[in-house]
């Protein structure tokens, strides 16, 4: 229990959602602990030589469940980073693997750094030395362990990283798959920059295909016109608010940024205010939206889905009982305490779930290390043919219809999508898609129908739990 918070810490708010599922489970005296703890977490503290002096840095990478290898999860760059974070982070990772049926363990990482006080050229240097480090004990390896970008990481750093590896391993022809999230030039894959983004617009609409499960949050209709607040517009935050209001016709009425909060009732413009925070730093001045000091505050305004997307503990003990939103997606991880989220269930509010919601990012790397490892693009091999197939079809039909006088035509917009073979990044988003559906409806059957479970966040964690100890009593610890 942190004093300062009066609220377990981060760690410890996973561990008791894990155990409130458990406590419903059937598993075999000890499982329950050894898929609870943390297996290994590995310090390193290094130098190094910048503006005339050497600073040292700390960096970290949790190990949380080997039951399956590679390990999967993020690095993280922040000041706050610390060891019971990235414990809490790694966790979730296992569990996230679990229930989207990603064949990997849990891991994660991160380095105390405020990547905004350093140059381009000086983080490329700390961010090599922090591989370096990490490459060495095999913490970063295609079959091991393989980090992807999170909080003030991005392409960038995944492809420094990568690059540092082939160096140290000059003859590993599988090289790249030792970390997802990549530029495209540096061995990624189509759609992994928006795909947590993306995730979190397709487990929306997956949520709404079930209207029993809307009216549980006290909600109705599509998603159309719901009015949304977003915090946070970095990269999962922002993709999520575009794609939600440019294709889903939802109202982004609130975001949330460090310096405050922009409010628009009619909707703000998610590309206008990016373009403003990349060039101004934050909202404040932003002309398309009222403008509050205290965007925390603003977590509270009425809406129809709130949709935290910067960082854990947001949601407390202390604003829980204020919050107005029937319905919450978890975009961040670990948004939400485990103190609020008592609070929140008991006043009816539904909650999707991190281990769920933000699982777009890790199916996405799923599908970028197996590009990898294929050394090929994925529909590669039978776009052209696909294609060639649907050219046939549409040429009969219209021979058909000449011979038989009726004299159809088939519509140029209709042709025109038809013919087109599926690229990289339609398959891409149809395995986004599929594996955000699949994973809601296990979910959500138990929900529905295992005794004893009153929400989304236990049933994903009853799912993901039997799942790893499934795998765990196939193979023996
Ligand atoms: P990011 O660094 O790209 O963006 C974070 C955004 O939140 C920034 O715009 C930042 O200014 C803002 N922010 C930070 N502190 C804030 C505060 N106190 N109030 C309001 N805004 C604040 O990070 P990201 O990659 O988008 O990750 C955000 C969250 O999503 C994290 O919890 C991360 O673990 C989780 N996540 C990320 C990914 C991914 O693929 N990047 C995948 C799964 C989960």
């Amino acid at each position: 229990m942190s004093l300062q918070t009066g609220e377990p810490s981060f760690r410890q708010s996973v561990d008791l959602m894990f155990t409130r599922a458990a406590a419903l489970m059937d598993l075999p005296p000890g499982l329950e602990e050894k898929i609870r703890v943390c297996n290994a977490t590995y310090t390193v503290r290094f130098g190094v030589r910048l503006r005339g002096e050497i600073r040292t840095f700390t960096g970290y990478r949790a190990v949380h469940s080997e039951h399956m290898e590679p390990v999967k999860g993020g690095i993280r760059y922040a000041l706050a980073v610390n060891q019971d974070e990235v414990e809490a982070l790694a966790a979730l990772m296992t569990y996230k693997c679990a229930l989207v049926e990603a064949p990997f363990g849990g891991s994660k990482g991160g380095l105390c750094i405020d990547p905004g006080a350093y140059s381009e050229e000086e983080l490329e240097k700390i961010t090599r030395r922090f591989a370096y480090e990490l490459i060495k004990r095999d913490l970063i390896h295609p079959a091991q362990n393989v980090p992807a970008p999170d909080m003030g990481t991005g392409e960038r750093e995944m492809a420094w990283i990568a690059d540092q590896y082939a160096r140290m391993t000059t003859t590993d022809i599988n090289a790249r798959a030792c970390v997802t999230g990549k530029p495209i030039h540096a061995g990624g894959i189509q759609g992994r920059v928006e795909a947590t983004g993306r995730g979190v617009q397709y487990a929306l609409r997956e949520f709404f295909r079930h209207p029993e499960d809307v009216a549980k949050a006290g909600l109705s209709g599509t998603l159309d016109g719901k009015r949304v607040i977003v915090q946070g517009l970095g990269n999962v935050g922002f993709h999520a608010a575009l794609f939600l209001s440019t294709e889903d016709g939802c109202r982004i009425t609130h975001v949330i940024e460090r310096d405050g909060a922009v409010e628009n009732p009619a909707g703000l413009d998610i590309m206008g205010l990016r373009d403003w925070i990349a060039t101004h730093g934050g909202v404040t001045g932003y002309p398309g939206g009222t403008y509050h000091p205290d965007g925390a505050r603003l977590l509270e305004a009425a809406c129809d889905i709130l949709i935290p997307a910067a960082m854990e503990g947001v949601i407390t003990i202390h604003n829980a009982a204020a919050i107005k939103a029937p319905l919450i997606l978890e975009a961040a991880n670990g948004p939400v305490t485990a103190g609020a989220d008592d609070i929140l269930r008991a006043r009816g509010s539904v909650i999707i779930p991190d281990l769920y919601a933000n699982a777009g990012g890790v199916t996405v790397s799923y599908f970028e290390w197996v590009k990898n490892l294929s050394h090929i693009r994925f529909g590669r091999m039978q776009r052209r043919q696909e294609e060639s197939r649907h050219q046939l079809l549409v040429d009969e039909l219209e021979r058909l219809s000449a011979d038989s006088g009726i004299g159809w035509t088939l519509s140029p917009d209709f042709k025109q999508k038809y013919l087109r073979g599926a690229g990289e990044l339609e398959l891409v988003r149809s395995g986004l898609d599929d594996t955000m559906r699949a994973a809601y409806q296990s979910m959500r059957a138990v929900w529905w129908e295992h005794p004893g479970v009153t929400d989304l966040r236990m049933a994903g964690f009853l799912v993901a739990i039997g799942r790893v100890a499934d795998s765990y009593q196939a193979k023996g610890i």
